[in-house]
């Protein structure tokens, strides 16, 4: 009966869409922000025999919505519905929680559209239709919305369902479900904060105690086990929620849309979209849909797949089910799934369907797709595709091997791959001579590649206090589940003993770079005893376990890491390294990301060893060097201190003068390094006192080797105190009070540059005055760095090509671009001082405030970590636009720590700038960055 109920269930496709769906596509694809709610305008699309959506919807019908008007428009089988849209939501939130006047009608219109296509009907007592309720944002939340299924059934239409699907057994399985799902979603009978497992669960437990004296499966309750079920849950929720469950279909629906709208602001949800940083405006929309059942016996399945692998990226058919389940029971992780290969055995029918569906979503949305499907006796449907979250391993081989199937062209391949997840393949892997000394206690799923090593916690929130002490924690559960999303982030590394690679929250550990071996059925959590037994020992919280998640391997104990092979190739120039496929797949994409860059990218380095890193990854020059560093080492803090505390200037020559070879030697070397490129040496910034010896031992220590009494020491620190360091004696100031030192600073530069040259290496130093404001500090610094140059190339005999430029870092340079502009030949934007200073924000102190900040969404994202381009973004516009129509010809760079952030990346595309610099290891991650920012600004995005 089911099968024949199901087969109506087939939506057609509208026997001409073709041409209609084309002109769709290209009108819609241009909407890509949601259109303001308009009375009277239309909040329901329907999906199914007739269409109205389509893939590029996704702002107004969210991701699911509109892939599911796409598969119904290119014939796949997707059981009829209709998609809410993101506008109500948004008039949800902006209304008290209310909807549009119109929105009911067009529900009651879309409902009848379903009971049509399925000839069942919403309530019916013979016939009842039921039908799923699923959020789905413009962007995929894995788990941190909500859903319901089963919706439609009552004390009545659940016998109806009996009698008409002959499956008693199969109807209460639905219902007590549906109850569970209900509770728990739209009234909120929840997990408490001092319970290690859901309120529902432990009823079920404790049922299958009562009943059956041990911890049978959910396949062998019986129906009358079912029924008692649900009397048990309904009394649950009464006593938790101190309400009755509703019984009504359209009660029932509606609250299920409004607890969908609702889980938009629920707490996981809130931290996954600033994680993400998917803005609160864009809401989600919610789709209604006719159930299908994976629960309707052993020709019955619920399945989650990826037309590739998304951990490894081999493109291999990758997934898993599990008979006689809906879907959730695949996700939740509850019982462990099958390989979707399985299915071929099991039933090649529905695999030989699953296969041709695969061909066909990767040929149509020439990405991997990840798609939940139901076997309902027998026959597929499509609940849902997106493109699948993949580690950057994984987004690498995809790219590649895309292009290489001439799917995509070299430019989508380079955009394919996340910039701010490519540091993932700089991550480090266990030490290979360490692994092998180390025990392997349990294997696993490996669901998030990477090796990680820390102390065991087993439950999220004290992961996140051990990790905010700065212990390096693993998150072991059972079971992953969302609520479990502040851990997972806290953790280096997640493990669990039950559940698949698809769970929500694997897929979730792996889109955030997560190491995470999954469903290691040998490890046994036991919460309240906080121990974790494995392989005959036991572990408390506290103890160290280490997961190799490329692998599926546990380990007992630290094991150490090694540099992965994309830095043995390029950094330690190890032969093997460079021969394997993800280290020649990185560099093909490097390459490309040259090809497709206008801005270039240099790093921050202040030593001959960075630089070469640096190097090796691709910059092209040094945007900073901070020779500040320089004197912290060896017995140069000593000159240093002597120089800061001489009186005369006399005294503070001879000072310099010790510090002078330093200097030259460390440039020598660093010109060395950029064999060429050019080197950006910023003078001395910081203030003065940073230097020196605060506590009373240190003064005394160095009055004994200076030969100075200690008390004059102790009055000259005094002196140099100051109330507010950073916008005190700093930056170029120092140069202009203590010119003598801007001079011995240019004079090492150029003494290095001349020797170098003579070596026959090409040199080309670009002298930056740090904290400009006013275009006469620069000019003063100028003429020292000139003097010494004409005085070293006399000297020298040599012809040296340099430039002095300025770093843009406090407002007041910003707004007199045009005239520093006049002096400098160069602008290089220090964004932390401009952030800074443009804010009014301490840099030091802002970490006491800054989180709740963000919290309120007071500012989107950290200042300090990307740009706030609306405020300090236009200071650097304004400098852009003055400077250059002061000069055309001026260089523009950033040093600032954004000059490594994507997003900021993209900012300083659009501005016009010539480079970033960044640090070393985030060279390859800016370089895609510039690209893809290149790439879409080309594209007109
Ligand atoms: C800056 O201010 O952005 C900068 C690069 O300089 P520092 O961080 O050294 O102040
Ligand atoms: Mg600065």
């Amino acid at each position: 009966m089911a099968k024949k109920l199901a087969k109506k269930a087939v939506p057609k496709v509208a026997p001409k869409p073709k041409a209609k769906a084309e002109n769709a596509r290209k009108t819609s694809r241009k909407a890509s922000e949601p259109r303001a709610p308009k009375p009277g305008s239309r909040y329901v699309y329907l999906f199914g025999r007739k269409t109205d959506g389509n893939g590029s919807m996704k702002p107004l019908l969210g991701g699911k919505g509109a892939n599911l008007a796409e598969m119904c428009r290119i014939g796949l089988p997707v059981p009829p519905g209709f998609t809410i849209s993101t506008e109500v939501c948004t008039y949800y939130y902006a209304n008290k929680r209310t909807y549009p006047q119109a929105l009911r009608g067009q529900m009651e219109a879309g409902i009848a559209s379903i009971e049509q296509q399925t000839g069942k009907t919403f309530g019916d007592l013979k016939n009842p239709l039921l039908v799923s309720v699923r959020s789905g944002a413009r962007d995929s939340m894995p788990g941190m919305m909500d859903t319901i299924l089963n919706l439609g059934l009552n004390d009545q239409t659940v016998e109806a369902l009996s009698a008409k699907t002959g499956n008693p057994r199969f109807a209460w399985d639905c219902y007590r479900r549906f109850v569970q799902m209900y509770g728990d979603v739209v009234l909120g009978v929840q997990k408490r904060p001092d319970e290690d497992h859901e309120p529902f669960e432990m009823v079920i437990e404790k049922l299958k105690h009562d009943r059956h004296h041990q911890d049978v499966e959910d396949t062998k309750l019986s129906v009358d086990d079912l029924k008692e079920l649900v009397v048990r849950f309904k009394a649950l929720i009464k006593e938790r929620a101190g309400k009755q469950f509703p019984s009504s279909p359209w009660d029932q629906l509606m609250g299920a849309v409004g607890a969908v709208f609702g889980s938009w602001m629920n707490d996981r949800a809130i931290v996954y979209r600033r994680k993400y940083n998917i803005p609160t405006e864009w809401g989600t929309a919610v789709n209604v849909q006719a159930m299908v059942y994976g629960n309707t016996g052993d020709e019955s399945g619920s399945g989650v797949a990826f037309t590739r692998n998304p951990a490894n990226g081999v493109k291999e058919f990758y997934g898993e089910f599990l008979i006689n389940a809906q879907g959730e029971d695949v996700v939740a992780g509850v019982r462990t799934p099958e390989p979707v290969a399985e299915l071929k055995k099991q039933m090649p029918k529905a695999y030989a369907e699953l296969e041709r569906i695969r061909q066909t979503l990767e040929k149509h949305f020439k990405d991997v797709q990840d798609f939940e499907f139901t076997i309902e006796d027998g026959v597929v449907y499509m609940l849902q595709t997106r493109n699948g979250k993949r580690t950057a391993m994984a987004a690498l081989k995809f790219s590649m091997d895309m292009y290489k199937e001439k799917l995509i062209d070299w430019k989508t391949a380079v955009m394919r791959n996340p910039a701010d997840q490519l540091e993932q393949l700089l991550a480090p892997v266990f030490d290979a001579a360490e692994v092998n000394k180390a025990k392997v206690i349990a294997t696993g799923l490996p669901a998030g590649p990477g090796a990680a090593s820390g102390q065991i916690y087993l439950n999220a929130d004290r992961a996140v206090v051990a990790a905010d002490k700065g212990e390096k924690v693993l998150l072991v559960r059972v079971e992953t589940s969302p609520e479990d999303l502040r851990g997972m982030i806290a953790a280096e590394g997640i493990l669990t003993a039950r559940g698949g690679v698809s769970s929500h929250a694997a897929l979730v550990a792996r889109q955030m770079g997560k190491v995470c071996v999954c469903g290691a059925a040998a490890v046994e959590v036991d919460y309240n005893a906080r121990t974790v037994r494995a392989d005959g020992r036991t572990f408390k919280e506290g103890d160290w376990m280490s997961i190799d998640g490329t692998a599926g391997k546990v380990y007992a104990g630290q094991v150490k890491t090694a540099p992965s092979e994309i830095v043995a190739g390029l950094i330690n120039g190890d032969e093997a390294a460079k021969k394997t496929e993800k280290f020649k797949h990185f560099q093909q994409l490097m390459k490309w990301c040259s090809d497709a860059s206008r801005m270039s990218v240099r790093t921050n380095a202040d030593t001959p060893e960075q630089t070469e890193n640096a190097v090796a990854f691709g910059a092209v020059g040094i945007g900073l060097t901070r020779t500040e560093h320089m004197f912290f080492e060896g017995d140069r803090i000593d000159a240093m201190r002597e120089m800061i505390l001489a009186e005369t200037e006399q005294a503070r020559k001879a000072a310099l003068a010790k510090l002078l070879p330093y200097q030259r030697e460390d440039f020598a070397g660093i010109f060395r390094a950029l064999k060429g490129y050019p080197a950006t040496i910023r003078f001395l910034d910081p203030p003065l006192h940073e230097f020196l010896p605060h506590t009373e031992e240190q003064q005394k220590e160095l009055a004994r080797k200076i030969g100075v009494p200690a008390a004059r020491i102790h009055t000259r620190v005094s002196q140099l105190h100051e109330f507010n360091p950073m916008l005190g004696f700093r930056g170029c100031r120092l140069g202009i009070g203590y010119p003598e030192i801007s001079a011995m600073q240019a004079r090492a530069v150029f003494e290095a540059a001349a020797q170098v040259q003579k070596e026959g290496i090409k040199v080309r130093p670009e002298i930056m005055i740090p904290l400009v404001g006013f275009k006469k500090e620069l000019d003063l610094q100028i003429e020292v760095v000139h003097q010494a140059a004409r005085d070293v190339q006399a000297e020298q005999k040599v012809k040296l090509n340099y430039m002095v430029g300025t770093m843009i870092e406090i407002p007041r340079g910003a707004l007199t671009a045009d005239e520093i502009a006049e002096s400098a030949e160069f602008f290089s934007f220090g964004t932390n001082d401009l952030t800074q200073t443009g804010l009014g924000m301490s840099r030091d102190d802002s970490g006491s405030f800054l989180p709740q900040y963000q919290e309120l969404e007071i500012v989107k994202k950290n200042p300090f970590a990307t740009i706030d381009a609306t405020g300090v973004g236009q200071l650097v516009d304004i400098a852009v636009k003055k400077g250059r129509a002061a000069r055309p010809n001026l260089k523009l760079g950033i040093c600032g720590e954004h000059g490594g952030d994507p997003a900021s990346i993209h900012f300083f595309e659009k501005v016009g700038l010539d480079y970033v610099s960044c640090s070393p290891y985030r060279v390859p991650v800016a370089r895609l960055a510039a690209a893809q920012a290149a790439l879409q600004t080309k594209g007109g995005d």
